[in-house]
């Protein structure tokens, strides 16, 4: 059997942290926005569909200057985000299950995180068919400490077993699917969320584990002005 791909990329939120006027994923990255290069990497990878996540201020923006721009064809739709990454996530994954015949295994990706490249989208494809269930990241190099409330170290965990944790996140599509509509349901109930990855949505809704796959060091997510600033010397 061949196993379908497909991709949700995010790119709502304003990135606050970069202090600009122009969301990050919109800033010019050597003559190309920063979304567009992860965006190139779908579309010369195995994935089949892609949906772009964005602000509803952005939907055409995205359409005519991005995706019609420069040929991204496997972009089936482009579809408002929300308020946290988590409801964006969400809005994408609703999309992806209008489609008539559905993906086996679905990539999560931050448009904001430009150097995804061929070699991290197969090993977390081929991990995902392994696990159902697959983040890429990296062990950290800095010894990591848990600061308390009063901001002192109060713990340092062994750095042998501490990952930074990146994008694609992959997993089987009913599985993520269906933790994601059972997260939303508890939070239309009342209950207090506060997820931050997708791996966060199966560990907490489905107590599943999740494979660590490698990514790269140079998969950062431009967050703040130096983070831009790296991604061009990556480029030179
Ligand atoms: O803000 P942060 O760096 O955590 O965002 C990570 C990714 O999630 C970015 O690509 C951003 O565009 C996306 N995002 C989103 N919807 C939000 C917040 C962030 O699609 N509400």
């Amino acid at each position: 059997m061949v196993e379908k791909y497909a991709a949700v990329v995010l790119s709502a939120g304003k990135g606050t942290r970069m202090h600009s006027d122009v969301p990050k994923q919109y800033l010019m990255l050597e003559g190309m926005p920063v979304l567009c290069y992860s965006l190139q990497s779908f579309q010369q990878s195995m994935i089949e569909d892609i949906v772009l996540v964005c602000g509803s201020e952005d939907l055409e923006y995205c359409q005519k200057e991005i995706v019609e721009k420069y040929g991204y064809t496997k972009v089936r739709a482009i579809v408002p985000g929300g308020k946290e990454r988590y409801h964006s996530v969400f809005c994408g994954l609703e999309e992806l299950a209008k489609l008539s015949e559905l993906p086996d295994y679905v990539m999560i990706h931050d448009g904001a995180r430009p150097f995804v490249d061929q070699a991290i989208i197969e090993r977390c494809a081929t991990a995902a068919k392994q696990y159902q269930a697959c983040v890429a990241g990296m062990p950290v190099k800095d010894t990591i400490k848990i600061a308390d409330d009063a901001g002192f170290a109060a713990k340092t965990p062994e750095r042998k077993f501490v990952w930074q944790i990146q994008t694609p996140q992959v997993f089987a599509f009913s599985l993520i699917y269906q933790a994601y509509r059972e997260l939303l349901e508890m939070e239309a109930s009342g209950k207090a969320i506060s997820v931050t990855d997708d791996a966060m949505v199966l560990e907490s809704v489905r107590k599943r584990q999740v494979r660590l796959v490698e990514g790269s060091y140079k998969n950062i997510k431009i967050t703040t002005p130096e983070d831009l600033e790296i991604a061009r010397l990556y480029l030179i």
